[in-house]
């Protein structure tokens, strides 16, 4: 038999919610240890994170000790009313309840509340570990394993494990994945939201006061929750005891169409200053003057999404969930930690029923009290999660308006005629204790008589005859399970989840339970640090390697599933406030993981541009497939060393293939072979030095290279690289389609041998960034063959699109080249950093980049079928690149590729031809076949003189900057010789689809009636 003084429990979080379980726990003798991630609140100085206030109601406040309750009323605001701010300017009370005393929200800044129950959980003797962030869990056996901030690894076990982690629970997370046959479900809402901070009146009185003045109730004006309704979205304010207000602005993430010509606002609209204005003084001028500083605090922070989460059961084996871990609730209804709370009271009132049933052994009380827990608590989280979401329309839509208002009185007044009778949904859920399940059940039923009668008399003129009726109505029919749920309700009375009222656990609807009051000196918690390996801190065990993978992967996927939910914008506004240089010097300690991953999927990762959004068309895209990222993280997890055939030869052989699969996709045939690079740029400036071997060596310095002027920068750079001179560069004038001048090339070269100069190289594009133009290669081929230069191809955008019958056609002549540089990365849909130089003789590679005789590495292959990349390509100590390619073509073989590709190059057809029927839109004009670019301009007015074209310059850049302020696109401006300023779109994301492209038609569309009303 185990004695409750002798049982351990260890609680995952140290957030209110851990910190009342902690409370409750110490009065039953346990010994208790918190283990939180973040650091002790109470010690934090300066910063503001997000830090909201929360509505307290009777159903949370009975969950806690009167001296606690006492100190949150001295603390806090009690909000007897909704104060309404109508678009009119004008403003209305909603009282929540027939009495202000009894029926109000108590308003506090959560950071607050939680401060104070730290201070009350350490009082209580339970210990506080900060900086510990569990990364693991065995439910079955309620250990859990932490990462100490900067110590190691910790492992705990206990009798119970409790998670109060919140709602991004690893506790939840490890129960699933650990046998408990879960259903989870996690979604989210459209809205996100952002704080911003009202302050004081000059004299510390609260500015909002007067407007809460109820016109039907003389006397002071008393606080209440204000609410701006504005439909899809709204603001919020509470007040606090300083005189000030902790407002949040609720909207759409992303904006849209509404349906009836106009649009919607969303998160991805309000991103300028400019805009956070224009918002505010249309939607909310009353609040401009007040909120000195609402424009920089919305646009501080990004948006916070919201999320529900729901699971079943909440427990398995010794570990339990409760609060946000067990059901995470969108904040509407303002029930989130009032249930939590719940939670608690409901779980310890179970255990003290079995604890005496069981004749005081804890760990038969606890196996019994988990599973009735979750019987008790899982309906009501579910029910009060589809009560939360059903919230947002009225506070956002309804709340302002008049029939809602009109059938909120009578609801009011019938509550007050006939108590037992009549419960408002939002009286029985936030001022009584009955299960949300049961008022809700019950409102249902006495909703449809309502309805009914409402339906058939008018609830404005007619009040007194639908009450009477109701009465009679109600009356006939008989209340009702869950009826008494007026001002008294009676404890035992309702019924559970499927079970008797009878079996309804003992002091629940008791409003605090008797505090116990015997304290024990507390032991320290029973770790156990892991064996690190001898003599390093930095060792990972396996079962510690596999649960960061855990970790890191959860973070990955939800960002994965999110982004193709739409619930990042295409590009971020840049947080201009952060310096770029925060971190001058490295850390001198470790921090928790779940801090560092916060930091990279939070902080940074939600600014600038996002490439692999499928609304990327900006530069060269590349979404990056998920499963070369997984290739790629395998190589450098094996970390091998392929730089010699002899070091790995499984690795180097993989590796080879790989590059023997892009010869092959280029026509390249027996003695073709490659070196795999990190991007264009090095493979460029590979192929210079290749063309250089061709020359004497006295005559590299002078050597010219011939690129068209819509070649890439990157030739020029890697002219520098190779040791040619900067007289050496030549940028060979294009055509009408802005193709290389073929004439101009040959005349260029027959120039410069005229006056010495030796031609190294020429160098044709195959898919400018500007428009995607491919050179004549195969006439280039036939002029290179003639003059005896090296003919090497930038084909990092458009290589791979040989594997289609269009882009065969469009890069005919490539086989010829002696060298070609391609971007898997581009047009192969890899992760960033997937490049390779390929070149016709596998022998010329070695020219250029082999140094005999490196005595200190014996194992030199002499079999050229077994090349040593280190003499193939400039590098020696490299990571294994083969795997970010091989493994993505391996799963789905290259056709699947073929299709993707293809796909890319209708849906540019298809834009082009959309955007060439938009009035007033000019497309830069596209060969047959083409790559996917497609460049576009505002047409200038009339003859197209420097006047009209300077304007047209000015409104395409407008245009631009329109479209990408919806958050849907991102698209860059550029210069064309001929067309000036241009727009370009480049179709290369895998998932860009039919519905990325008319969503972008739409924007156009959309920018061009906006640029007519500026
Ligand atoms: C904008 C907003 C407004 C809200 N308004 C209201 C309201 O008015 N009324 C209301 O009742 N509710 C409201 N809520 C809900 C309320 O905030 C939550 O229900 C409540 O905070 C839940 O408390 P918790 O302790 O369960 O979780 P949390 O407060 O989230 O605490 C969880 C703790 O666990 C820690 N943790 C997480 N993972 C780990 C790990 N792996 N290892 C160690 N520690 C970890 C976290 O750092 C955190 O300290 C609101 C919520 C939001 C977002």
């Amino acid at each position: 038999m185990l004695a409750a003084r002798d049982a351990r429990v260890t609680v995952v979080g140290a957030g209110p919610v851990a910190c009342l379980v902690a409370i409750e726990l110490r009065k039953r003798s346990f010994e208790v240890s918190l283990y939180e991630r973040g650091s002790d609140v109470r010690l934090a100085t300066g910063g503001r994170g997000h830090s909201f206030n929360l509505t307290l109601t009777r159903r949370g406040l009975t969950s806690l000790d009167g001296h606690i309750v006492d100190m949150l009323y001295r603390n806090g605001v009690v909000l007897p009313q909704r104060v309404i701010h109508h678009v009119d300017g004008t403003t209305s009370c909603q009282p929540y309840g027939t009495d202000p005393d009894l029926h109000h929200l108590l308003s506090i800044p959560r950071s607050l509340l939680h401060e104070m129950l730290l201070d009350e959980a350490e009082k209580a003797g339970a210990r506080l570990n900060f900086g510990f962030e569990c990364i693991g869990v065995e439910p079955a056996s309620g250990s859990a394993t932490f990462v100490d901030g900067g110590a190691g690894i910790v492992r705990t076990s206990a009798d119970l494990l409790i998670g109060c982690d919140g709602a991004n629970s690893i506790v939840r997370h490890e129960m699933f994945r650990r046998g408990a046959q879960m259903r989870i479900s996690q979604d989210y809402v459209s809205d996100g939201f952002v704080e911003i901070r009202i302050p004081a009146l000059a004299g510390g009185g609260h500015a909002l006061l007067d407007a809460a003045r109820d016109a039907e109730r003389p006397g002071a004006p008393r606080h209440g929750l204000h609410i701006w309704p504005r439909g899809e979205f709204m603001l919020l304010a509470q007040p606090n005891v300083d005189g000030s207000y902790t407002a949040g602005l609720w909207m759409p993430m992303a904006g849209g169409d509404d349906g009836e010509g106009g649009e919607r606002l969303g998160w991805d609209r309000v991103r300028t200053r400019r805009d956070v204005r224009a918002l505010f003084e249309e939607h909310f001028p009353d609040v401009v003057d007040l909120a000195s500083s609402y424009a920089e605090d919305v646009l501080q922070w990004a948006p916070a999404p919201l999320k529900t989460v729901r699971c079943d059961p909440y427990h398995h084996g010794r570990t339990v969930l409760v609060g946000d871990s067990a059901h995470t609730l969108v904040p509407f209804f303002g029930q989130g930690i009032n249930c939590s709370f719940e939670d608690v009271r409901t779980f310890f009132a179970l255990f003290d029923r079995t604890l005496a049933e069981t004749g005081h052994d804890a760990a038969a009380a606890l196996a019994a009290t988990l599973p009735a827990y979750t019987e008790w608590r899982r309906p009501a989280g579910d029910t009060i999660a589809d009560l939360s979401l059903a919230m947002a329309s009225e506070l956002k839509d309804r709340s302002g308006d008049v029939a809602f208002q009109t059938r909120k009185r009578l609801e009011k007044e019938l509550h007050l005629r006939h108590p037992g009778l009549y419960v408002p949904l939002y009286h029985a859920v936030a001022f009584t204790d009955t299960p949300y399940q049961d008022a809700v059940a019950r409102h249902e039923r006495h909703r449809a008589v309502l309805d009914e009668l409402c339906a058939r008399h008018d609830p404005a003129g007619e009040a007194e005859l639908i009450i009477a009726a109701y009465a009679e109505a109600i009356g006939r029919a008989g209340p009702g399970p869950g009826s008494g749920l007026g001002s008294s309700p009676d404890p035992d009375v309702g019924s559970g989840p499927g079970s008797p009222a009878g079996r309804r656990p003992a002091g629940i609807g008791h409003l605090v339970p008797a505090p116990r009051t015997e304290r024990h000196a507390v032991p320290a918690p029973r770790t156990e640090r892991s064996a690190a390996a001898p003599g390093t801190d930095l060792y990972l065990d396996p079962a510690q390697q596999k649960e960061l993978l855990d970790v890191v992967t959860s973070r990955l996927v939800d960002f994965h599933e999110d982004l193709s939910k739409g619930n990042h914008p295409a590009w971020y506004r840049v947080a201009a406030a952060e310096p770029p240089r925060a971190e001058q010097r490295a850390p001198r300690t470790g921090t928790a993981v779940a801090t560092l991953l916060d930091e990279i999927f939070d902080s940074a990762l939600p600014d600038g541009m996002m490439h692999p959004h499928p609304g990327f068309m900006a530069h060269v895209p590349s979404g990056g497939l998920f499963q070369g990222a997984v290739g790629e993280f395998v190589a450098r997890s094996l970390n091998r060393f392929a730089g010699a055939w002899a070091a790995a030869p499984g690795f180097a052989r993989l590796e080879a293939n790989v590059i023997d699969w892009f010869c092959s996709l280029m026509g390249y045939g027996e003695g073709s072979f490659g070196y795999l690079t990190t991007g264009g740029s090095i493979a460029n400036f590979m192929a210079l030095r290749c063309a250089l071997e061709r020359l004497p060596e006295h005559q590299h310095h002078r050597a010219a290279v011939y690129v068209s002027d819509q070649g890439h920068f990157s030739v020029a750079k890697a002219e520098r690289l190779a040791g040619i001179g900067a007289g050496g560069h030549r940028a060979v004038p294009t055509d009408g389609a802005y193709r290389m001048d073929l004439v101009a090339l040959r005349e260029t070269i027959e120039r410069d041998l005229r006056y010495g100069t030796p031609p190294a190289c020429v160098v044709a594009t195959a898919g400018t960034t500007n428009t995607g133009a491919v050179d004549d290669l195969r006439a280039v081929a036939g002029l290179c063959r003639e003059y005896g230069v090296w003919f090497h191809v930038d084909a990092c955008f458009g290589g791979f699109f040989r594997l289609t019958r269009r882009g065969r056609a469009l890069l005919d002549g490539i086989e010829e080249a002696d060298s070609i540089a391609v971007d898997a990365h581009k047009s192969l849909f890899l992760p960033h950093g997937s490049s390779a130089l390929l070149v016709r003789d596998k022998s010329t590679l070695k020219q250029a980049f082999a140094i005999p005789d490196a005595a200190y590495i014996p194992e030199l292959s002499q079999d050229d079928d077994r090349p040593d990349f280190m003499d193939y390509g400039p590098e020696l100590t490299r990571e294994f690149r083969g795997l970010t390619a091989w493994l993505p073509i391996k799963m789905h073989g290259i056709n699947a590729f073929e299709r993707c590709l293809d796909d890319k190059l209708d849906l540019a057809e298809d834009l082009a031809g959309r955007l060439a029927g938009v009035d007033g839109i000019d497309i830069v004009s596209r060969g047959e076949p083409h790559l996917p670019t497609v460049a576009f301009r505002v047409r200038p007015d009339s003859t197209g003189d420097a006047a009209d074209a300077a304007e047209a310059d000015r409104l395409t850049e407008r245009v631009c900057e329109l479209v990408c302020s919806r958050g849907n696109i991102y698209v860059a401006t550029s210069e064309l010789p001929r067309e000036g300023h241009v727009i370009r779109a480049c179709i290369m994301h895998h998932q860009t689809d039919a519905g990325v492209i008319d969503q972008f038609v739409e924007d156009v569309r959309w920018a061009l009636r906006r640029l007519g009303e500026e």
